[in-house]
């Protein structure tokens, strides 16, 4: 494992077994000294106790105490995991000793890039399907004994903790310690911790609404308050009431605002864990940045050549951005005069490269102290590392942010918010803040959801600034100025408030909660917003006039693991006959990113991109990669690598696409629930039914071409531009379906096929036919039949 590379070489060379067991022993100690360390541990009785009495804990800790990997732990020696059969002891787990005998279908154990992918390639109907099942609506049992879930807003905070937490107790991940999210299940019947992302715990919810495969579950990062976390919090609440004393909640929080929580589950007891925090030098610009990006590249160089030794955190907005920063950065840097480019980790390093505060009890290499102490005194490190993390690195490349930086080197982490709170990076002492987020925002009136780059809020800044004193004194460059900063909102508001709810509100409908007005939210959403929602799930056949799900429709919508629009997309597929394609699009979409887009070599990607290219639109054009991914032989990596550099094409997030793709298929295709039954024909070379198709889901985001060369979305009204990326730029259709919208300096329309205009009265009678009446009418029927349900 990446570990293993870092050992010093002889041990290496050695290829010695007991000498690696030596030092697999002595890691396995030197961790669980600094798990000693964490300020969780000094509680750890204490929560015990409480969580004895209460059936609700909210459990209060600044970020990198040690909650979210050391309190599962607990909880487990504790027995809060184990149901009857209570096997193995693992509060100090013996190195990976159990049997792995049971678990065939662990994927986490194969070293490849895509571990699930492969996993699940190979699997075939067999195990791989039940697997599916489970990752899409939670159907695994959990042999017998209880588990703890524990829930992450984001996929890279569930992935990497679990991956810490398994290394903690000595086990390969997905056995003890396993993590679910969509479209990737790395757990198995041995599993008793499982990180997950807060949807999918939801997902799971809608199979067992009583999570009764769960004895406890924790909502971590709670103070985030995304709209999953928050139903789930609504959810769990009603749990509590029928499970009774069987069952604990944790929530956890990074922030100070646990009465919120207290109020609002009865019974609940607060505790708090108080982390170490060193002094950090908050510094701001003199005068707005025009371009944060290049500011923040700036900074991180001007950090690395004049301040002492410390990694430096910059926090990004997302993938595009990061992947853009790491270029620049690279190029930057081995323009450098003195700074040699990135070596691998090799080098000629004498000494271990531990950081963190002198050397509590590093066996036989005391010197970590001694060697960080000369570092500085010789100077600044050298070499500048530049690591970026976001949910679509592989596995491996997401643990090198854990990994000490080598001696004389210094790690540049480009993060999106997930650094925030949700994951804590040893060895930061530099924090570089654009201030600003990727954010949801949704316009109920116009029924219009974006992701859109906004500022943070103070509470983001300072919970940025404080990541770089969490082993000493540290400094934050805020690439902003101090009145700009004065004028943030003070927090965030919960996402609920501003989302797009109709995946929501359809997953409380398909669990039997037709009230959705009257939920027990913690903070209701907006009233429009529900009604919007229910209107456009009413509008895709999923919701009947009395606001009842449908069988058809709304009940296999609810099943499917993607938004209802794409759902109604593959749904309405598999009765035009292209089902294949449907998905194949569907599968790209979830991917993210495929197209690798450099600037400097726009002609040449430009130039690759023209063989897939497809005059009717960017689906089309996404299935013709995805085609041309297919047909390369699957067995040789070398080929389909060579492929994707070949035509500027993202090879994982084509490895990602084609597993989704794969699990999609066993899905629609299955024909026992939570499989749909449905026939998988594929169009062939016709493209008309999958646009057909498409527009059956997407035609709330339909929009008309205006003299001016804009479009109009036909739904509200709005004015919006197609993207730069858009293939249909150079030939507008007058008529076209859009995937998103992305507010930057303008409003644009991603992701987009021609269809017909005509086709949207038929394809989408309740919203089309009759203009507005018939949809007001479904309005108000179904707004009505939630007033009827309360
Ligand atoms: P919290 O949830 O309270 O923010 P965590 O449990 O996530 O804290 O982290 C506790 C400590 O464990 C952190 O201080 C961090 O240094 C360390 N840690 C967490 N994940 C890793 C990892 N993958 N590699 C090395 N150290 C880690
Ligand atoms: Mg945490």
């Amino acid at each position: 494992n990446d570990y293993e590379n870092q050992r010093p070489k002889k041990q290496r060379r050695s290829g010695d077994l007991r000498e690696n067991d030596a030092a697999a022993a002595e890691r396995r100690r030197r961790i669980d000294a600094e798990r000693r360390q964490l300020p969780a541990w000094a509680a750890r009785d204490k929560l015990l106790a409480l969580l004895q009495q209460h059936r609700t804990l909210v459990l209060v800790g600044e970020t990198g105490s040690g909650k979210t990997t050391q309190i599962p732990q607990f909880l487990l020696s504790a027995k809060f995991g184990r149901g009857g059969s209570g096997k193995g002891g693992l509060a100090n787990g013996s190195a990976g000793g159990t049997s792995h005998g049971g678990a065939s279908n662990s994927p986490g154990q194969g070293g490849t890039p895509d571990e699930a992918g492969d996993g699940d390639a190979a699997a075939g109907p067999g195990p791989g399907s039940a697997r599916t099942a489970a990752t899409a609506a939670g159907g695994r049992g959990h042999g017998g004994g209880h588990c703890i879930a524990v829930t992450q807003p984001r996929r890279v905070a569930a992935m990497t903790v679990a991956r810490r937490v398994a290394e903690e107790m000595g086990t390969k991940i997905g056995q003890q310690v396993g993590y679910a999210i969509r479209f990737e299940d790395v757990t198995s019947p041995a599993t008793r911790i499982k990180y997950m992302t807060d949807g999918l715990l939801l997902r799971e919810a809608l199979v067992d609404p009583l999570l009764s495969r769960y004895r406890v579950v924790i909502i971590d990062e709670a103070h985030e308050r995304t709209v999953h976390t928050d139903v789930l919090l609504g959810l769990i609440k009603g749990v509590q009431a029928r499970r009774g004393d069987d069952f604990r909640l944790v929530v956890m929080s990074a922030t100070l605002d646990a009465a919120r929580f207290v109020d609002y589950f009865p019974g609940a007891v607060a505790a708090l864990v108080r982390g170490r925090q060193f002094p950090v030098q908050v510094l701001y610009t003199a005068r707005p940045e025009d371009n944060y990006l290049d500011a923040a590249i700036n900074a991180t160089l001007q950090v690395h050549q004049d301040e002492p030794e410390g990694d430096v955190l910059v926090f990004l907005t997302g993938q595009d951005e990061i992947d853009s920063a790491e270029r620049l950065l690279k190029d930057r840097l081995s323009s450098l005069p003195a700074a040699a480019r990135m070596a691998g980790v090799g080098g000629a390093a004498e000494l271990p490269g531990e950081e963190g505060e002198g050397g509590g009890g590093a066996e036989g290499e005391g010197g970590a102290a001694a060697a960080a102490a000369a570092a500085a005194a010789v100077g600044r490190p050298r070499e500048l590392l530049v690591l970026p993390i976001y949910a679509a690195l592989p596995p491996e490349q997401q643990m090198k942010v854990f990994e000490p930086a080598p001696p004389g080197t210094r790690k540049a982490i480009l993060a999106t918010n997930i650094a925030e709170t949700s994951i804590t990076i040893p060895g930061v002492r530099y924090v570089v803040d654009t201030g600003h987020v990727k954010s949801r925002d949704y316009n109920a009136k116009l029924g219009l959801e974006s992701l859109a780059v906004v500022p943070v809020s103070q509470a983001q800044a300072r919970q940025r600034s404080g990541r770089a004193g969490r082993e000493g004194p540290g400094k934050a460059y805020r690439l902003y100025t101090e009145s700009d900063f004065s004028q943030l909102a003070a927090t965030t508001p919960p996402e609920i408030t501003r989302c797009n709810l109709a995946s929501v509100v359809l997953q409380l409908k398909a669990m039997g909660i037709d009230d959705v007005l009257g939920f027990d939210f913690m903070d209701p959403p907006p009233r429009t917003a529900i009604l919007r929602s229910l209107e456009l799930l009413f509008a895709l056949g999923a919701l009947d006039t009395s606001g009842k799900l449908t069988e058809e429709v709304g009940l296999r919508l609810s099943r499917l693991p993607v938004d209802p629009m794409f759902g109604r997309v593959l749904l309405a597929a598999a009765g035009l006959g292209c089902g294949v394609e449907a998905l194949a699009v569907v599968a790209m979409v979830s991917a993210d990113n495929v197209f690798h887009t450099p600037r400097q070599k726009e002609a040449e990607w430009r130039a690759a991109r023209i063989k897939f290219l497809s005059r009717e639109g960017d689906h089309l054009t996404l299935l013709n990669v995805f085609r041309g991914f297919m047909e390369l032989p699957k067995e040789s990596n070398k080929a389909r690598t060579s492929w994707c550099s070949d035509n500027f094409i993202n090879i994982r997030a084509m490895r990602k696409a084609e597993d989704i793709y794969t699990q999609l298929v066993r899905f629609m295709g299955h024909p026992s629930p939570p499989g749909l039954g449905l026939p998988l024909a594929t169009c062939g070379d016709e493209t008309t039914p999958l646009r057909r198709a498409l527009t059956a889901g997407l035609f709330p985001h339909a929009a008309r071409l205006q003299p001016d060369g804009s479009y109009r979305v036909i739904a509200t009204g709005r004015q919006v531009f197609l993207h730069p990326t858009s293939v249909l730029l150079e030939r507008k259709p007058d008529c076209l379906v859009f995937n998103e919208l992305m507010h930057t300096s303008r409003t644009y329309a991603r992701d987009a096929t021609a269809i017909e205009a005509r086709w949207l009265p038929e394809l989408a009678p309740a919203f089309f036919a009759a203009k507005a009446s018939a949809a007001t009418a479904g309005v108000s029927a179904v707004a009505a039949g939630a007033a009827a349900a309360r």
